[in-house]
């Protein structure tokens, strides 16, 4: 695995970096106030409600609800992910980035070898493919597809001469490199001593990360062995679940991508590509992941999935609706096309050219539209109890949907097809509590005494010293105690810092977005004083308020004649307190 970024040096980039300047040289912004506005880069708008707050080292867009720190503005913007992110900041502040690593002691530096060799080996195969005297039946096969050299080129397309040395005898000068072969995934080490090519007589498809560098290989057998396709192992810069084929090429391609077609295979994306359809990328032989959807949704709105027209490929079909699901929102559009029975994308275009292509990828069906068929297969719906079974079969996907417009809508279509009234539906939403109002206007000092107590920390990490000691909230449990304990602790002993850098800490963490929202709420009061009294009321407010629960708790466990000798007491404290 990835060594992992020491907390302390993200915490050193954010304030380090200022997110004002960063964010002007892509955004223009002006001043207002004490902070920078701008018509926002993630909707469109004509009147600005992109703020950016240089005390807090934080944006956000009233309009679309877009926020983050810096690192977070680099991931949305530049379509980055968070290690290259790190990475952008860390070279903009000159700052060498450190790794944390929990086996080896040098990971990174193991990395950049690994990426060298990667690349070295890269440019060798495409040498065989011209030079090698058996190179002939991969070029042979390659013009049978229809490739150009052209085309060719642009993929980096590549040949592993058959032989199972080849490789090794080109790079493998000293047990160091064979080291790095071996960790790259291109030699196979034997079980008695010695190692050997793993990938042999194959044509050999390159694959890059985002930044453009080869992290591993597809290849496709060339004789008669197995199997069939052959990609490189899990390694320390490869993660199969991620990476997606054909992305890094798309994008140095097609200066705005506005939409993506997810194939099968390599040769599918360079066949498209060689009918100068040039929006196509592939999983790497795993379906689609969670992660290959975000990747792809910072980059573009629209999704196509292509399968192929037989049943694996309406099943593939249904694994990726079911994963995409938690994706899915508003201003987001996934759809699925089915080619004809026996095609792939690759013999499609071949046969009926892009023009009619492109024309299937505008008649592919919405992920609602497929939702829906697919469960009305299965339920009929001309009988009360069939469409009771639609609601059942619904119901735990339509729960994974993010609050808004589109599950809104999908609720709404779901009540007509069961003639279900939509208030009887009763979908809860697993991942999100009740919704509570943020935004500029409509946040006002209603918030409970934890939220008062969270974001008045968040806007002033300073207060976080007049909370006393945090571990007596943490009796009380419950993750909003457990969140508040976090919060005090780490600002007690990090007073100096930031709201991003304090949003940082909890990236990717269900409490995160909780925190984000937050964080965008101004406290409509600014002089130290009120600000202090407010947060110390809030604080006394929380406390009583968990202590009542709890005696509430105690209370009904007494009734049930349940409780223990240290519960009667503490039940008595809580209660004599009260008074
Ligand atoms: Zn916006």
């Amino acid at each position: 695995m990835a060594g992992r970024i020491p907390q302390q040096f993200i915490d050193e980039l954010i304030s380090r970096t200022d997110i004002v300047e960063l964010i002007n040289e892509h955004v223009p912004l002006k001043k207002a106030g004490r902070e920078f506005t701008a018509c926002c880069p993630f909707h469109d708008e004509k009147t600005p409600s992109f703020t950016v707050s240089p005390t807090k080292q934080f944006f956000h867009c009233f309009g679309c609800g877009a926020h983050g720190t810096a690192l977070g503005f680099l991931m949305d913007y530049e379509h980055l992910d968070f290690v290259e992110s790190v990475h952008d900041l860390a070279v903009r502040a000159n700052l060498p980035v450190p790794v944390e690593t929990t086996t080896s002691a040098g990971h990174q530096q193991d990395s950049s070898k690994l990426y060298t060799i990667l690349g070295e080996a890269a440019t060798w195969f495409c040498q065989q493919l011209r030079q090698h005297t058996d190179a002939q039946h991969a070029v042979d096969y390659l013009k049978k597809r229809g490739l150009s050299g052209e085309t060719a080129a642009a993929f980096g397309v590549g040949f592993a001469p058959p032989g199972w040395d080849n490789l090794l005898r080109a790079f493998g000068s000293s047990a160091e490199q064979i080291e790095h072969l071996l960790k790259a995934g291109l030699i196979i080490e034997k079980e008695h001593g010695g190692s050997y090519d793993r990938f042999r007589n194959r044509i050999m498809f390159p694959i890059h990360d985002t930044r453009g560098r080869v992290i591993g290989f597809g290849g496709r057998v060339l004789g008669d062995d197995t199997p069939k396709y052959l990609n490189s192992p899990e390694t320390p810069v490869f993660h199969k679940g991620r990476e997606l084929y054909g992305l890094h090429e798309a994008r140095k391609t097609v200066r705005k991508l506005e939409r993506i077609v997810v194939v099968e295979g390599y040769m599918d994306v360079i066949s498209l590509a060689q009918h100068k359809l040039y929006y196509a990328v592939a999983t790497l032989g795993t379906a689609t992941t969670a992660e290959h959807l975000k990747r792809l949704f910072r980059i573009v709105p629209e999704l196509v999935f292509c399968f192929d027209g037989d049943r694996a490929g309406r099943e593939a079909a249904v694994r990726a609706m079911e994963n995409a699901i938690p994706e899915m929102r508003e201003g987001r559009q996934i759809s699925f096309m089915f080619l004809p029975e026996g095609e792939d994308p690759d013999s499609q275009i071949q046969a009926e050219g892009r023009g009619n292509f492109e024309a299937r990828i505008a008649d592919s069906v919405t992920l609602s539209q497929f939702f829906f068929d697919h469960l009305t297969a299965q339920a009929d719906i001309a009988t009360m109890e069939g469409r009771a079974r639609l609601v059942e079969l619904a119901r735990p996907h339509l729960q994974r949907l993010r609050r808004g417009i589109f599950r809104e809508m999908m609720l709404t279509r779901l009540g007509e097809l069961s003639q279900v009234k939509l208030a009887q539906l009763s979908v809860g939403n697993k991942t999100t509590t009740k919704k509570q109002p943020y935004g500029k206007n409509r946040v006002k000092s209603a918030l409970s005494p934890l939220r008062l107590v969270v974001a008045l920390l968040l806007q002033y990490p300073g207060l976080a010293v007049l909370a006393g000691e945090p571990q007596r909230f943490r009796h009380f449990g419950g993750t909003g105690a457990n969140l508040l304990v976090q919060l005090l602790e780490l600002l007690q002993t990090n007073p100096e810092l930031k709201t991003g850098a304090v949003l940082e800490r909890w990236r990717d963490q269900e409490e995160g977005s909780y925190l984000a929202k937050l964080a965008q709420w101004k406290p409509p009061f600014e002089d130290t004083d009120r600000l202090e009294a407010e947060f110390s009321g809030a604080l006394v407010r929380l406390e009583q308020q968990l202590k009542n629960r709890r005696a509430e708790e105690l209370l009904h466990k007494a009734q049930a004649g349940l409780l223990s000798t240290k519960e009667k007491d503490e039940l008595q404290q809580l209660l004599n307190r009260d008074n």
